[in-house]
């Protein structure tokens, strides 16, 4: 054999074996190395959507993001009192005559709304429906005092009479009309992260407007999370790294405009008064679940620093920041820095 003819038998041999290499890898390709992260963003419920998750394969990714991003307009479809034909709207025309019969899905909403409702001595209140229909943010339109006054004593979330065996609401008065806003979102996130975790997915970040759901961590690292300045579009008051939790933020810059007074309307009101909550900037609630959050977010809205922290150390798993009107931060106890000790 000519040293030539070695040398070319060498390289056959070793082509051969870098093929056979290639077309292994050219196999494993698809399940490895494809891997990556997949966005997504569409409006629902009023708000942005946006869905970010960590998917070996492009079309299957595709195919989930649409179920979940599904899951948004199904729960407006439900629960959205601006639809006529929502189940939420049936509930509010026919419930002070009869017990209504609600879905599985409508009457857990209205069970949490109550025991948030509980928690808060009434600070959070489906049924603010009554009076909370007069305000149009986007029109600049408020009720007048006397508006108000007529229909105040239609706020009472005792009044919504839900039934677990029968899974019926009914209302004890006429009048009394429920809103979903404050908690229906919640909602939604975790049905959609319940869709994602069905689907084998273990690192995604779903969020719709405030309410913000984590699943898993963002491969080795913790997800950022800032908590905006509630002046300010492009500041974070502050930066959490977190993993596999659920962060719900109220604001009273979401939904507002300034009236002749020069006073802020914004859309989270006192049941009490029936006007938008002093005090207050922001509340950011973090637990492990969206429908919890969103509702505690409300509800220590309306309660304040003071009774809303008290509230919440109560909690076992949950936290808050809280940002008044001073723009003093106030933080639960599982979220304070440590005292200095001299
Ligand atoms: P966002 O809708 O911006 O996520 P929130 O979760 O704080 O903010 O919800 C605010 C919504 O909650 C309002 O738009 C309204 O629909 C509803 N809401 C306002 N005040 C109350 C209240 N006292 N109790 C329950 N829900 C309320
Ligand atoms: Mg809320």
């Amino acid at each position: 054999m000519s040293v030539t003819t070695f040398f070319l038998l060498q390289i056959r041999r070793l082509s051969g074996a870098f093929l056979s290499a290639l077309i292994l890898l050219g196999l494993l390709l698809p399940v490895t190395s494809y891997a990556q992260w997949f966005r997504y963003t569409d409006i629902a419920m009023t708000t942005p959507v946006e869905l970010e998750f960590w998917f070996s394969d492009q079309g299957v990714a595709d195919a989930i993001a649409e179920d979940v991003l599904a899951v948004f307009h199904q729960v407006d479809r439900d629960m959205s009192r601006y639809r006529e034909d929502s189940e939420l709207s049936v509930v509010n025309r026919q419930a002070a005559e009869q017990p209504v019969q609600v879905s599985a899905g409508l009457f857990r909403v209205l069970k949490r709304a109550e025991d948030v409702a509980e928690l808060s001595g009434g600070a959070f209140d489906i049924s603010f429906g009554s009076v909370g229909y007069l305000y149009d943010y986007r029109e600049h339109q408020q009720p007048s005092e006397d508006d108000i006054q007529a229909r105040l004593s239609h706020i009472n979330y005792q009044d919504v009479v839900l039934d677990e065996a029968e899974r019926t609401v009914r209302f004890r008065q006429k009048g009394l009309l429920v809103d979903l806003g404050g908690i229906a979102k919640g909602y939604a996130v975790d049905l959609g992260i319940e869709q994602l975790v069905r689907a084998g997915v273990q690192h995604a970040r779903l969020s719709a407007g405030g309410d913000l759901r984590l699943l898993g961590d963002k491969r080795g690292r913790p997800w950022l999370v800032g908590v905006r300045d509630p002046r300010s579009e492009k500041r974070n008051a502050v930066v959490l790294p977190l993993a596999n939790l659920a962060i719900s933020t109220s604001g009273d810059y979401e939904r507002f405009f300034i009236n002749e007074q020069g006073e802020r309307v914004h859309h989270i009101l006192s049941p009490g008064t029936g006007k938008s909550v002093r005090g207050v900037q922001s509340v950011t609630i973090i637990g492990s679940g969206a429908l919890t959050t969103d509702g505690l977010s409300t509800a220590v809205f309306v309660l304040g620093p003071e009774k809303g922290l008290e509230m919440i150390e109560k909690l076992p798993g949950v936290d808050a920041i809280i940002i008044d009107d001073q723009r003093v931060m106030h933080f639960s106890e599982g979220l304070a820095p440590p005292e200095p000790t001299h």
